[in-house]
């Protein structure tokens, strides 16, 4: 645990601290949900990473990595779409008890477990929606347009994955979408959906060690323009027919 909170440290994410009781109840949240999952991952499949250490980098350090940017510091409200075993919206929750973060997926089974083991560890700043995000974000959507800050890790190609989310985003919100380390292609093919769904390109940036596998770019989008009625299109659509 204490690479993690090195990784905090290094990206500034609370510059001066946290205070001692802080990091303790982080320390102690952390623990605890790696304990739930690796305990539940027994029944049912939550996560491939079984060992600890290699846990606390691709699931705690990997997630946190957004951690220190402007724009989830200023967000107070934060969904994570297709959060499977809690990624990387748990962690973020960890780290800021002041924020509010949605979690969305749209496997039910998963999201339960997620939703009691998070009240059981007293991570009460998460609500668990299940629901596709086609659905959540659509035209009659509970949560269309409502998010200062919406991230997601490993579940659609840019093009697809910017339909998904950009429609959650209030006008001036930003999308941080947790991507490989060579992003350009999947970028470039995501222009259009970007552009169509109100979104426009900002940075990337490069995540952990350039010469490791776990390296991620996070790409900033910023939504400039309220999402036109016709998007996200219906469910399965974003994935099978991208937008080009
Ligand atoms: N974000 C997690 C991580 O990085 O470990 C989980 C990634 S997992 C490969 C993809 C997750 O996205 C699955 O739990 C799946 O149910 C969910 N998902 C895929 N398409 C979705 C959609 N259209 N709406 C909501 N959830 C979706």
């Amino acid at each position: 645990m204490k690479r993690l909170f090195d990784t905090i440290e290094k990206l500034n994410v609370f510059p001066g601290g946290p205070d001692k009781e802080a990091a303790e109840e982080m320390n102690r949240k952390f623990a605890a949900y790696m304990d739930g999952i690796l305990e539940w991952n027994d029944k049912i499949n939550l996560t491939a990473i079984t060992d600890r250490d290699e846990f606390v980098v691709r699931h705690f350090i990997d997630s946190v990595l957004s951690a220190g940017s402007p724009e989830i510091k200023v967000a107070k409200l934060i969904a994570d779409v297709g959060t499977g075993g809690g990624f990387p919206g748990v962690p973020l929750a960890i780290l800021f008890p002041e924020k509010k973060f949605v979690l969305i997926d749209s496997l039910a089974k998963r999201l339960k477990i997620i939703e009691e083991l998070c009240g059981s560890i007293g991570i009460g700043n998460v609500t668990a929606v299940h629901g596709r995000a086609e659905d959540l974000a659509g035209k009659k959507g509970e949560y269309r347009e409502k998010f200062d800050c919406v991230v997601s890790r490993a579940v659609a190609s840019m093009a697809a994955l910017s339909e998904l989310c950009i429609p959650f985003l209030r006008v001036g919100g930003t999308f941080i979408a947790y991507k490989g380390n060579d992003p350009e292609k999947e970028l470039n093919e995501g222009t259009a959906a970007i552009e169509v769904t109100g979104g426009r390109f900002i940075r990337t940036e490069q995540a952990g060690e350039p010469d490791d596998s776990l390296a991620h770019t996070l790409i900033y989008i910023r939504k400039e323009k309220k999402t036109p009625d016709r998007y996200p299109r219906k469910a399965g659509d974003p994935v099978r027919k991208p937008i080009k």
